[in-house]
Order: structure tokens, then C-alpha cells, then sequence
């Protein structure tokens, strides 16, 4: 068997114990005689295996416990729609910061429950940067504040956390979460699909305050009403089931590294060490203005962009796939989310490397 090194954006990279761990128990999961694909939601074994998964996500973020952390469906992208339906609370309008592609779809999703107000927006650097606190020009009438923490197909990031006041700040965290530690007590609510840093595609996560809870709008599908979803402790409906068993593993994988201020720190360390040979070199470039680089995801282009096919052959000859830059920006991007090792970015680098001193 060999494993190659998967720069997937997401679904992207699972860390290889995780996936062992599953391998072994995939028939019979803990004696149960069972899979845990097969086990009843309201069974003994899955609840033990949902509630374990809650308590080692709390932990780790240390999530407050006037939050509810719910296990939902649909993706970030429905959730575009779910927040402004749970969130209005009878205000009609929301504040959104344009940051690039995924902003951009939750506020064209948004429009269609409420106002939108764009408060402030990195279009003008074609999305290489984050608007600076400063010139935000808030309402503090707003149902929220809207942020996409880590633009996925730019690769921008943010590098703090907004103060936005009164008005619960509201963060599509898909892309960064738990690749650092959050001070969860600053959002109102935090989402995002689980295929990026927590597990497989079929989960969504939202973490949400307990006071936004119990307003949704009348048409609000009951199973995607917040209130009703943590009433019945994300148990209304089926949840994914063998997602949030994955994800649980992750969870308790993170713990074992050391937590999140450990995976903060080997983060760090790989986008340093992409980033400092990007800038080092005048035959690739990084797009993405210095003071908010994605740790996450590293959009990256050739001097000449005749090579990019011959450049993502040789990387796949040697063990690196999906290297591919989004359709929308070209080039390249090196996904790096927590399950990526040191080892891949090291392996990558020495490619740019040896690419380089062949075509430069
Ligand atoms: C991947 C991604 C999404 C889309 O998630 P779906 O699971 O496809 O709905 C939304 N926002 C961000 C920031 C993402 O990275």
C-alpha cells in the first residue's frame, strides 16, 4: 500500500491513525458486534460515541458552556441559509465582510432571507487581503456580523479576531477550524463542514450561543431549526452517524498531539516553511498579501504558467496530488490542513525545488 500526500482543499486529508483506528474496528466496533455504520442513533453505543465526540470538541476548543455545539447536515453552504433563518430575530438585516469566494456565496444566500449589508470588502486587492477592523462601518442594529475565518480558494486568513460589540459575530469557520485555538466566547455562532479539519464529508458543525437560540424564522425546516436541533441533542432527525463517529476519532487524535495550541504550532511551522521559499524565489509567487496568509490553504503560481501541467505531473510522479489551483484563481494550492505532515510539505518544497533548477 502506499499513501500519497493529498493537498486536497476538501475533502481533503484524514489523519492515518484515525483512519486505522476505523479500519479495526469497521466490523466490530468495541465488542458491540457491530459496525458503528449499523448501530441505532438512539442506541446505547452511538450515543456513548456522539457524547464522547462533544466532550472531547468542548474540550478542545474549550467551548463555554452557555453554548450548544450541534452534529448537522448540509454543509457549510446550507448553513448560508440555516444561520440567517435562526438568526434574524426579528432585525432584517446582517452585516457581512467580503473576503473572497466563500463570503460571496453567503451573502448571495443571505439576500434571500434578509438585508445584506456589505460593510467591508478586500475586492478592490482582488481578495488578497482582510479589511482592517478599522474601516468596517458596522450597524448596530444588525441581526449579526458575518466572517469567513479562512477563504479557502484565496488563501487568506484571519489573523484575529474582530471585536463587532453587541451584535453576535457570526464565523464560517469551514476551513480553519481546530487548526488553532478560538476563543469561542467572542461568536455568537460558528459553522462549518466537517471535510476540511474534522472528518468526512456529511457533517456539519455549528456552535452556537444558547440565547440566539428559539427564533427561527416560522419557515425554517424544523430539523435545520437550531432550537429544535439542540433540544434533541442533534438527534430530531438521523445525524450522520458514522461522521461524527470519524470526526470523535479526530477529536481524540488532536487531544494526543498535544491539543490545539500544539496543532497551532505545526501549522505554523509547514506554512512557514512554504511560504519562506515562495518568497524566496521569484520563480513562484504568492498572491496573498503577507499579514493574512492562510495557514491553511496556500495559493501559489509558476512564472509562467505554460508549466503548471508539467509542474502537477511531476508532483503526482512523486506522491503529491491534488495540487491544482480552484478554477476560479489558477495556478496552484497546497492544502495543509492539521492531518498533513511536516513531511509533505518538506517532500513538496524540495519538488518547487528541483522544478525550479530544471525550468527556472
Ligand atoms: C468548503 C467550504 C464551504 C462549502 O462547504 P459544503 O460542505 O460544500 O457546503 C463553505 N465555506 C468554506 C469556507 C469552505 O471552505
Amino acid at each position: 500500500m502506499t499513501r500519497v500526500f493529498n493537498f486536497s482543499a476538501g475533502p481533503a486529508a484524514l489523519p492515518e491513525p484515525v483512519l486505522r483506528q476505523a479500519a479495526a474496528e469497521m466490523l466490530d466496533w468495541h465488542g458491540s458486534g457491530m459496525s458503528v455504520m449499523e448501530m441505532s442513533h438512539r442506541g446505547k453505543e452511538f450515543i456513548a460515541i456522539a457524547a464522547e465526540a462533544e466532550a472531547l470538541l468542548r474540550e478542545l476548543l474549550a467551548v463555554p458552556a452557555n453554548y450548544k455545539v450541534l452534529f448537522m447536515q448540509g454543509g457549510a453552504i446550507a448553513e448560508n441559509a440555516i444561520v440567517p433563518m435562526n438568526l434574524l430575530r426579528g432585525k432584517t438585516s446582517i452585516d457581512f465582510i467580503d473576503t473572497g469566494e466563500w463570503s460571496k456565496k453567503s451573502i448571495k444566500e443571505a439576500k434571500r432571507y434578509a438585508g445584506v449589508n456589505v460593510v467591508a470588502s478586500a475586492a478592490a486587492s482582488g481578495y488578497t487581503t482582510i479589511p482592517a477592523r478599522a474601516e468596517w462601518k458596522l450597524d448596530p442594529g444588525a441581526a449579526y456580523v458575518h466572517i469567513c475565518s479562512n477563504e479557502t480558494i484565496g488563501g487568506v486568513e484571519y489573523h484575529f479576531t474582530p471585536e463587532v460589540g453587541d451584535v453576535p459575530l457570526v464565523a464560517d469557520m469551514s476551513s480553519d477550524i481546530l487548526s488553532r485555538p478560538v476563543d469561542v466566547s467572542k461568536y455568537g455562532l460558528i459553522y462549518g463542514g466537517a471535510q476540511k479539519n474534522i472528518g468526512p464529508a456529511g457533517l456539519t458543525l455549528v456552535i452556537v450561543r444558547e440565547d440566539l437560540l428559539g427564533s427561527a424564522l416560522p419557515s425554517t425546516p424544523s430539523a435545520f431549526d437550531f432550537k429544535t436541533v439542540a433540544d434533541n441533542e442533534s438527534m430530531y432527525n438521523t445525524p450522520p452517524t458514522y461522521a461524527i463517529y470519524i470526526a470523535g476519532l479526530v477529536f481524540a487524535w488532536i487531544k494526543a498531539q498535544g491539543g490545539l495550541a500544539a496543532m497551532a504550532e505545526h501549522n505554523a511551522a509547514k506554512a512557514a516553511l512554504l511560504y519562506d521559499y515562495l518568497d524566496s524565489t521569484a520563480f513562484y509567487r504568492s498572491p496573498v498579501a503577507r499579514d493574512c496568509r492562510s495557514l491553511m490553504n496556500v495559493p501559489f503560481k509558476l512564472k509562467d504558467e505554460a508549466l503548471d501541467s508539467a509542474f502537477l505531473k511531476g508532483a503526482e510522479a512523486r506522491g503529491m496530488v491534488q495540487l491544482k489551483g480552484h478554477r476560479s484563481v489558477g495556478g496552484m494550492r497546497a492544502s495543509i490542513y492539521n492531518a498533513m505532515p511536516a513531511a509533505g510539505v518538506q517532500a513538496l518544497v524540495a519538488y518547487m525545488k528541483e522544478f525550479e533548477a530544471q525550468h527556472g
